[in-house]
């Protein structure tokens, strides 16, 4: 028998996510952001639950091919644009469209031979620092652009730093609106952040928001708000079993370095799932945890292959028992993986990208369960 490990996609969570992300920017296009192998969700797997979205946004020509071979015709973004000039090749040829983020990848469209004229998302540095032209050099670049026979449309973009906390987005809307009030084209401003908590305001949700974490049933916002309180559901599970169970006594110790003492007698369980199949070693004890469908905790440090859970109030479960490390549990229990991300001083992103390639993967919920 191999290891009691899966992690389950939820197909048709993924298509209820996507579907909130519409409800709430009911007059927007919704760009499926699929990078990062959709948030290792895997990319044919999120493409069953997501194959509803406008269109699709991701980094790697890799994956911008594959989601052709899927059969997707529809529009594919690449978020950080061209890496060097031949990548623009590839855009001709999968009728990609692509972000301008620099002058050098406008040097390289100048240069490109192409029939068929491209369509760009020309993106602004409104305050992120991280890609685009700064507001002073914006219209230069878009008229510059605007002019190239190889360019058939430009739209216009930029990426919020804080649209989940307490600064907000009105600083950078307002540099972004000042810098293309009269520049024609289709706009796009909101990741999920934005969208969930800012799409009211005027001009946020314009033309196309773009959908990631929020897909993936993770709250952009947690702990100031939860999926429950954003109607999104769990769309990857990590499950396991319990492979043994120890009795402790007043003053043992569990795991590695000792960092759990047991201060009465208790029984815990330990779960074939470590820092190695991608569950987070920051995780400390009092990590919350399902067991049989009911809240327990992890006890002591992430092992590479095990962890420790409660089960003094547990009296049912031992061997074999179901451990849920995020997502649906068994008998409708639920943990999200935020709060899992939370005890270990991360967020729900880094948990799903890091789910770990031993970790068999299987979609269910969708038309025909399917491994993949
Ligand atoms: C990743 C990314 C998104 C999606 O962000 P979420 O917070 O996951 O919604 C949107 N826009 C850009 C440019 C991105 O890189």
């Amino acid at each position: 028998m191999p290891r009691p490990i899966e992690a389950l996609i939820h197909v048709d969570a993924l298509a209820h996510n996507l579907a909130r992300a519409r409800r709430a920017a009911p007059d927007a296009r919704v760009w499926a952001v699929v990078k990062a192998r959709a948030y290792g969700h895997g990319l044919e797997r999120a493409y069953a639950g997501l194959r509803g979205a406008d269109g699709f946004a991701l980094l790697d020509l890799a994956e911008a091919e594959q989601l052709r071979r899927l059969g997707w015709r529809g529009p594919i973004l690449l978020l950080e644009g061209c890496f060097e000039p031949r990548d623009l090749e590839v855009c001709s040829r999968l009728d990609l469209w692509h972000v301008v983020h620099c002058d050098a990848q406008i040097d390289w469209l100048a240069a490109h031979k192409t029939e068929r004229a491209q369509r760009v998302f020309l993106k602004m540095n409104s305050g992120m620092n991280r890609l685009g032209f700064a507001p002073a050099a914006f219209r230069s670049a878009w008229a510059r652009l605007s002019a190239l026979p190889q360019v058939e449309e430009v739209a216009l973009m930029t990426h919020f730093s804080d649209a989940d906390g307490g600064r907000g987005i009105a600083h950078q809307v307002a540099v972004f609106e000042a810098a293309t009030r009269d520049l024609p084209g289709e706009r796009s401003l909101a990741n999920s952040a934005a969208t969930l908590r800012h799409a009211a305001d005027a001009g946020v949700a314009a033309d196309w928001v773009r959908a990631g974490i929020m897909v993936y049933g993770s709250a952009p916002d947690f702990p100031a708000h939860d999926i429950a309180h954003w109607g999104l559901r769990p769309t990857m599970t990590l499950r396991t079993r319990l492979i043994a169970t120890q009795q402790l006594e007043a003053g043992d110790s569990v795991g590695y370095g000792s960092s759990f003492v047991a201060g009465a007698p208790m029984r815990i369980g330990i779960a074939a799932a470590g820092y190695a199949d991608g569950y987070p070693r920051h995780a400390g004890s009092g990590t919350p945890v399902l067991v049989d469908g009911g809240r327990s905790v992890t006890v002591g440090r992430v092992s590479m292959d095990m962890i420790a859970v409660d089960l003094s109030a547990l009296p049912g479960s031992g061997l074999g028992s179901e451990v849920t490390l995020w997502g649906e549990g068994p008998q409708g229990g639920r943990l999200p993986i935020d709060e899992v991300a939370h005890a270990a001083g991360t967020i729900g992103y880094e948990l799903m990208c890091a789910l770990a390639p031993r970790v068999p993967v299987r979609a269910v919920g969708g038309d025909g369960d399917a491994d993949g």
